[in-house]
């Protein structure tokens, strides 16, 4: 297929360093995205108040930018530094140039006769629909806020958010309301909402089913008190835990292990639920005041009423305010698909190749779907699979037969089971190795593999793989004039 011209679908971290790989390597790259700027989840309009990395930033980086707002890299960030990252990293690429904002992508159709795909774009501001051509299009759609439908909702008289809406000047005027707080959900977001609430000593009911495992920030990355790292030995049980989540019941016992030596932390109600583990880092501050400081109650919500919530163990809260730390879907905002003027809906869609493409749209990636990691460096990776997917130049029917051969049961119909990234359980680590294992087969093998985890892990450097930055380097094209070098005073 004769590729040049490439739509990216999202603004975010991971869009803004596919986006760089491409332009670097000759293609004309349009970048479309819905809010006013860059930054995708650490945008203002998507993050919440007291929203910080939870991964250290070195974990995070774009791989031709090293500048970390001059922090130690070791250290998480507030979402607003991140912020100012994206940008700083998008005026350093003039990726702002090829960007258009405030405008949703709509629908996708494609047309197998002439192999490609028009675009509608919706500009959110004049209100205009336009319909752009592409012969290749990367949809980066990730973080979608999801809301429960309760019952009684009719009668409710207080307020409804979703944790992404609780921004700095809504958490003032709550509790400069005195409002009743009813926060619902136990995993990082909820976690980061009730913590928020406790330090400034407010009370809130915290209705959760149960309190989830977590990383403890300190042990894993860097002891922000101290600024010490962890001890080798417990760089050493993370990495060994990490290569060693084969299967379910080796899961489980690393889980176990990580549990009694205090690696990971469960600030509540203990269990010995192991699908109720969060691959998020909470700092030792954290843990404490959300394990001493917090109102937890474990039920599920029954029914809203008029100023107040029935839950399923009996008992009625006072609420003013309702917020819903439910997490986030992949696609549940979906962009329409067309093939030859034929809807395909995302629920019927059972095979992926690669999880990453549809056969029926052989010009169609969702990087979403499969994550080596997060934001940057799974950018940087994506675009190398996609550089080798665009050459491989499979048909229709190749991709159907590969993918059906190569799916595994338990994951059909990828679309239904929503973010493998969110399901919060103690097999992500599983899901995402195999994702991984699909992902870099390609381009090295296990040895060059888990020298990457033990850098990543061990010696906190996340240089890429030498086999994906030769692949990369090979396909760069320096004499083209797309290559945007110019340095961002
Ligand atoms: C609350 C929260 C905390 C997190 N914390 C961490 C963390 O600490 N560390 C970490 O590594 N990861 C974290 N993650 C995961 C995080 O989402 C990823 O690391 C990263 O931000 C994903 O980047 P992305 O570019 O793939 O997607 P996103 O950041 O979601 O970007 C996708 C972009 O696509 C745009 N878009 C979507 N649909 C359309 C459309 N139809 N038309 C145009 N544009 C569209 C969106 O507006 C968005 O800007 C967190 C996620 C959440 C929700």
């Amino acid at each position: 297929m004769s590729v040049k011209n490439i739509a990216i679908i999202g603004a975010g971290w991971s869009g803004l360093q596919i986006s760089k790989v491409l332009i670097d390597c000759g293609f004309n790259v349009s970048i479309f995205e819905e809010l006013c700027d860059v930054g995708g989840t650490w945008n203002p309009s998507n993050a919440y108040y007291d929203l910080w990395l939870h991964t250290p930033m070195y974990r995070c980086q774009f791989y031709d930018y090293e500048d970390f707002l001059n922090r130690n890299p070791l250290k998480k960030l507030r979402a607003s530094d991140v912020f100012e990252y994206c940008k700083n990293y998008s005026k350093f690429t003039s990726l702002y140039s090829c960007a258009k904002f405030n405008t949703k992508i709509t629908k996708v159709s494609y047309n197998s006769k002439t192999n490609k795909c028009i675009l509608s774009a919706f500009d959110k501001q004049n209100s205009i629909n336009t319909d752009y051509t592409f012969d290749f299009v990367i949809n980066t759609q990730f973080n979608i806020p999801r809301m429960p439908s309760f019952k009684g909702i009719e009668n409710f008289k207080g307020n409804l958010y979703h944790s992404n809406d609780i921004k700095e000047y809504r958490f003032d005027e709550i509790t400069k309301r005195k409002d009743k707080v009813v926060l619902l959900g136990g995993s990082k977001s909820g976690t980061d909402i009730a913590y928020t609430f406790a330090k400034r000593n407010y009370n809130i009911s915290w209705v959760l089913r149960s309190m989830y495992w977590f990383m403890c920030f300190d042990k894993t990355c860097f002891n922000s008190n101290t600024g010490k790292k962890p001890s080798l030995f417990y760089r050493m049980l993370y990495l060994f835990g990490t290569l060693f989540m084969i299967n379910e019941f080796f899961t489980k016992i690393i889980l176990f292990i990580w549990m009694i030596t205090g690696y990971i932390k469960c600030p509540g109600k203990l269990h010995l639920n192991f699908r109720k583990f969060h691959l998020g880092y909470l700092d030792d501050d954290q843990l404490s005041i959300i394990a001493h400081q917090t109102n937890q109650i474990y039920s599920e919500i029954e029914c809203l009423l008029e100023k107040q919530i029935l839950l399923k163990n009996g008992q009625t809260i006072d609420c003013d305010t309702l917020i819903c730390a439910t997490g986030c879907d992949i696609i549940a905002d979906e962009i329409e698909l067309y093939k030859d003027g034929e809807r395909i809906n995302y629920k019927d869609i059972k095979y992926l190749y690669q999880y990453s493409v549809i056969s029926e749209i052989p010009i169609l990636c969702f990087t979403g779907l499969a994550n080596l990691t997060f934001g940057p460096v799974n950018g940087y990776y994506r675009a190398a699979w996609i550089l080798k997917f665009i050459e491989k130049n499979l048909s229709s029917k190749e991709l159907y037969d590969i993918s059906v051969k190569q799916s595994i049961s338990s994951e059909l119909y990828p679309f239904n089971k929503g973010n493998a990234m969110f399901d919060s359980s103690g097999f992500l680590l599983l899901t995402v190795k195999r994702r991984v294992r699909i992902m870099l087969t390609d381009f090295c093998d296990l040895k060059e593999f888990f020298g990457y985890v033990y850098n990543v892990i061990v010696k906190f450097d996340t240089a890429p793989l030498k086999s994906v930055k030769k692949y990369i380097d090979s396909k760069i094209k320096p004499e083209d004039p797309n290559i945007l070098n110019e340095k961002f005073k």
